[in-house]
């Protein structure tokens, strides 16, 4: 029963009047522009400013936006019950169960777990085959085990008794991404309270693996041939108002293993050393890798993890390291990547040259990650309507670059963007993570006009008339 309402976004071809991705209909916007169309648009900003200006006047729209507001209170305790659920890596399951019955409660109704694990909450547009996706991450980036209890400024555990104001509120995970969750919420509730009707469908979707070795593996299996339909989609992550990603910032990420005999560090001495062979070719990639990223689009690596052997006194048999390249542009990331194997190798067999005996060593280089860069054009709709909602608000949006789910939409030509999560944090990563409501609201109301600019409104309820811009 409840995989329904999904699967009607599978009858791409089956449902009449398809709207073009490439109309990129915004719905509201799109008919604005169209009673617009006798005056000569000087600037391109001016009428999205003016089209999000009237939306967010629309009487649903401001109820919703009152609603938003008034659910910040609320979202306290979701927040901390959210982060309290550990959500590690490829162990997502019990965050996601609790995620689809609080998103089921915000009014969705019918809200799945799909086979990779991501949940889905599908509110119906008004028939339309045309989708807008809102997406968070339900995973972290910190291991099963890890304390992840949310405390006051005082390190104190924070009872939820009392609230914090701006103070901060320390966990790992509770801004990256459980934030993204709550924002989720808060969008659906204010969209239910507010009985708002769009035009388009809104898929809520709380993705599995976006971090690190998940390699997006949720919003990747979403998007997959003979998946939803997708036309557009948002992504909530990242803390920082102003900034619209528009840009992906493409990874490979490697786990590269040297292996060799082994032996007693005295008796076998002499013999092949995958450690130092290791060592050699980390410290020959930095010095050559350094002089390469000095020029060009940004593009970045690091050895996050080396590991392997067996003891002190042992010869190891393995040592490993764990690489993650990445760049803006995708030919600069392919030639780094050249640079990596082939420095590697060349390593190794120097080491292999040097041996007075035994085995040679052996080099693996194994992929556990790979994102595709991309850019999504700033005069897209989307991305426009969404440095739009940031001037709304009194800020000047920046555009910029990231590794979210929005890649894996960016490389299949889908629009799709990046936005924040609302409030102020810091310590991302870390075991020092925090989060403070400091202008929550904000970030709330901002993705919230966003979301409905590009899915389009209908006419408030009491004007009857589905096709009637007048309540705008
Ligand atoms: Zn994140």
């Amino acid at each position: 029963m409840p995989m329904e309402t999904v699967r009607e976004l599978f009858k791409r071809e089956a449902a009449s009047g398809i709207v073009p991705a490439s109309a990129a209909i915004g719905g509201v916007l799109l008919l604005l522009a169209l009673l617009l169309s006798a005056r000569v648009i000087a600037d391109e900003g001016t009428d999205y400013d003016l089209a999000l200006k009237h939306l967010a006047t629309h009487p649903d729209v401001s109820a919703a936006l009152a609603a938003v507001v008034r659910l910040e209170t609320t979202n306290i305790e979701r927040l901390i019950e959210l982060t309290e659920i550990a959500a590690p890596p490829f162990q997502e399951q019990t965050r996601a169960r609790r995620f689809a019955e609080l998103l089921d409660e915000a009014g969705l109704g019918n809200v799945e777990i799909d086979t990779e694990g991501n949940v889905l909450g599908l509110r119906r547009g008004d028939g339309r085959a045309y989708t807008v996706a809102v997406v968070a991450h339900l995973d972290t980036v910190f291991p099963a085990g890890t304390d992840v209890r949310v405390r006051g400024e005082d390190q104190e555990i924070f009872r939820g008794d009392g609230k914090p104001g701006d103070a901060r509120l320390y966990a790992p995970g509770i801004g990256d991404n459980a934030r993204g969750l709550v924002l989720l919420l808060t969008l659906a509730e204010a969209l239910t309270d507010a009985e708002v009707s769009t035009q388009s469908n809104i898929l809520f979707v709380g993705s599995v693996g976006e971090e690190g070795t998940g390699d997006l593996r949720g919003i990747k299996y979403l998007l997959r041939d003979g998946g939803p339909r997708i036309d557009e989609l948002i992504a909530i992550d990242g803390g920082n108002d102003e900034r619209v990603l528009n840009q992906a910032i493409g990874s490979h990420r490697y786990r590269i293993v040297i292996t060799g005999p082994g032996g007693h560090s005295w008796g076998a001495f002499g013999m092949a050393n995958p450690a130092h062979a290791l060592a050699s070719a980390i410290h020959k990639f930095d010095a050559v890798a350094r002089e390469f990223v000095r020029e060009g689009p940004r593009t970045t690596y690091n050895i996050g993890k080396v590991g392997g052997g067996t003891s002190v006194n042992a010869v190891p048999f393995e040592s490993w390291a764990e690489v993650d390249l990445r760049s803006e542009n995708s030919e600069r990331l392919f030639e780094l990547d050249t640079l990596l194997k082939k420095t590697f190798h060349n390593a190794v067999d120097a080491h292999n040259a040097l041996r007075d005996r035994g085995a040679a060593l052996v080099l693996d280089i194994a992929t556990i990650g790979k994102r595709p860069s991309g850019v999504v054009d700033p005069k897209t709709p989307l991305v426009q309507r969404a440095m739009a909602s940031v001037r709304h608000y009194g800020l000047s949006p920046v555009l910029g670059s990231g590794s979210t789910d929005a890649n894996a939409a960016i490389a299949q030509g889908i629009p799709a963007t990046t936005i924040s999560r609302g409030g102020v944090s810091g310590g991302a990563h870390s075991l020092k993570e925090w989060w403070s409501s400091e202008n929550a609201e904000l970030g709330s109301k901002k993705a919230l006009l966003l979301l409905l600019a590009s899915a389009g409104v209908l006419p408030a309820a009491e004007t009857g008339a589905r096709v009637d811009l007048r309540g705008l």
